[in-house]
């Protein structure tokens, strides 16, 4: 699972959010924020590259309707 590090929006992968590469890395946008979060690859699975979220423990946060 990703989670936006502002908005905490939730993904349930890279079906929702498109990760990118550029000089300071891989990333992905969120699409409700338009935050960056960075993400590294742990290893490859066969041909697949597998990724994960860069920065502290995800904590789950309750989502607080607005
Ligand atoms: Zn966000």
């Amino acid at each position: 699972m990703l989670q936006c590090i502002r908005c905490h929006e939730t993904f349930t992968g890279f079906s929702e959010v498109e990760p990118n590469i550029d000089s300071f890395g891989m990333h992905f946008m969120c699409p409700e924020c338009g935050r960056r979060n960075n993400l590294r690859t742990v290893g490859h699975d066969g041909d697949t590259v597998l990724i994960e979220q860069c920065g502290p423990a995800i904590i789950p946060t309750p989502v607080v309707d607005r």
